[in-house]
């Protein structure tokens, strides 16, 4: 860790010698020349411009579309070997700038240093997992009759638009696009707006790892402005698309037809939020529980799709886990990001600021207010929003039910583990969800009637390792589509059969 923490402390510096770069627009692997661009600013200290980076156009989307379908070509008949290859050399780059990555990371989002690296050690795994899935899903499966050949094998879907959220800056949107690559689609990686920086340095890692032109294309731009263009053009076969319900929502009607009116089905990827709960049993093991709960509702600020912000406690233990959930909470190191102490940085931006502070204010009105900490002069200085716990929440409030994406955590008291997982479930998301409870016969019942896409049982509810807990949810939290899991690429190809009669061959 010391180690680690001195390598961090010298790539801080370092990428901080990099500030005031602006990045452009990649087509083809060359830049194009920037006309408009959007200043990124340190989210811990709200002055610190860290950069800006170009914001494509309509026809600069059009563009990288063209060169994407021509670039299809050739890379759908590579062999998948040099795909795979192409994977293991981007997570070595991954691996050699791993610290300078994490620091863009700091700066950019607000996400103290460990996380940031795990965001970092996250990508490496989805490259180096893909690379082996990939060889297994492309060998040709032979069903054969006398006489008779039968092929059954994938085929890539073509130009693939990538679309990303800021809060795994790189892991996701590395993670999409890798899958969709080394299953031989052609990509367009439009990084959120928030985070177009690292977008730029996972476009550099691509280059440097030797992508073909046109493979990747990097788009930075307001999804707004753009994302119509690339959702609608009739040469895109794929979307992937991971962040909020709204924007989901929207891509899924927009994807069926183009602007003229032709109708299409094309493959759509969409990976969404989630209002995830933890139950906390009369019997659990009030320790752990409250540190879980603690880094779950707080990890990265609460801005993780797998945040755990409903805490349901059973009556005869509310009490005393809430009062000892506050003196936890008072304990997190609310910081700059860059401070290697951190455990709590900003949030995203004013933007994010302002939306939570509104769930706060109403949340005042439907429950009552039972922790936040005094943060003084950092309110001032960057994003910053008071760790802040609910208590006697009902559970339909609408802190209880809206995605706020922030440090703000609703306790709600549930009768019994019956009126627990009734609550826990009645959301209109499934993604993440927890249990601590050391009744074996409840986490049966837990393990049945809790429906989410990724359960922990008396550990942390977040967290989804490369294979080992393969990320995804159902209802409107996603299709249910698995990163990081075994059959996550089947969603980037496409089945085919092909019978030959060999008895008519000369
Ligand atoms: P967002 O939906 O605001 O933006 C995501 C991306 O969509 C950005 O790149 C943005 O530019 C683009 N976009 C916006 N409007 C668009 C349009 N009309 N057409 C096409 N693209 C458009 O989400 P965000 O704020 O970046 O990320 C936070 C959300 O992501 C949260 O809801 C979080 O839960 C979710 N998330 C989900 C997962 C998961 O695996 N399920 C993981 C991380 C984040």
């Amino acid at each position: 860790v010391e180690a680690n923490r001195v390598a961090m402390k010298a790539a801080l510096d370092q990428v901080r010698a990099e500030f005031g770069r602006t990045y452009p627009i990649v087509i083809d692997n060359k830049p194009l020349p920037v006309t408009k661009t959007l200043d990124r600013e340190n989210p811990s200290r709200k002055s610190e411009l860290i950069g800006k980076v170009a914001m494509a156009n309509v026809e600069q989307a059009k563009l990288a579309v063209k060169s994407c379908l021509t670039a299809f070509d050739t890379w759908r008949d590579t062999s998948v070997e040099t795909r795979a290859k192409l994977l293991r050399d981007v997570a070595e780059q991954f691996r050699k700038r791993r610290f300078e990555l994490s620091a863009w990371i700091v700066y950019e989002t607000g996400k103290p240093w460990r996380e940031s690296d795990a965001d970092v050690a996250e990508a490496i795994d989805f490259c180096e997992y893909y690379a082996v899935e990939m060889l297994k899903l492309g060998a040709t499966q032979h069903r054969d009759v006398p006489g008779e050949d039968n092929r059954y094998f994938y085929e890539p879907r073509g130009v693939s638009v990538i679309i990303a959220p800021w809060n795994f800056p790189l892991a996701i949107l590395a993670g999409m696009a890798t899958a969709a690559i080394v299953s031989g689609n052609t990509v367009i990686l439009k990084p959120a707006e928030q985070s177009g920086i690292i977008g730029a340095k996972l476009m550099e890692c691509l280059q440097a790892a030797g992508v073909p032109p046109g493979v990747a294309n990097f788009l930075p731009g307001d999804g707004e402005e753009i994302g119509p263009t690339l959702v609608q053009h009739p040469d895109v076969a794929l979307i992937a698309f991971t962040g909020s319900l709204k924007v989901a929502l929207l891509i899924n009607e927009q994807a069926s037809k183009t602007p003229g009116g032709q109708n299409f089905v094309k493959k759509v990827i969409a990976e969404m939020g989630g209002k995830n709960a933890v139950i906390v049993d009369s019997d659990a093991d009030l320790d752990e529980a409250v540190k879980g709960v603690v880094d779950s509702a707080f990890g990265f600020g609460g801005q993780k799709c797998s945040a755990g912000s409903r805490a349901i406690v059973l009556d005869g233990i509310y009490d005393q886990f809430l009062n000892r959930l506050v003196e936890a909470t008072k304990s997190l190191a609310v910081k700059a990001a860059d401070d290697p102490g951190c455990s709590l940085g900003p949030v995203i931006d004013a933007e994010a600021r302002g939306r939570i502070l509104k769930f706060i204010e109403a949340g005042k009105k439907e429950a009552k207010l039972a922790h936040q900490t005094d943060l003084g002069a950092l309110m001032e200085q960057g994003h910053f929003i008071p760790p802040t716990i609910f208590a006697n929440v009902p559970e339909n409030a609408g802190i209880a039910q809206e995605e706020i994406f922030g440090p703000v955590l609703s306790v709600i008291r549930a009768k019994d583990l019956d009126d627990a997982l009734r609550i826990a479930n009645g959301t209109r998301y499934a993604l993440t969800g927890g249990c601590y409870s050391r009744s074996p016969s409840h986490l049966e019942k837990v393990k049945r009637k809790f429906r989410v896409g990724n359960l922990y049982i008396n550990r942390k509810c977040t967290g989804a390792l490369v294979d080992r807990q393969p990320f995804g949810g159902f209802k409107l939290s996603g299709i249910g589509s698995k990163a990081g899991g075994p059959d996550y690429l089947l969603q980037f190809v496409l089945p085919r059969t092909i019978t030959e009669n060999q008895m008519r061959r000369g």
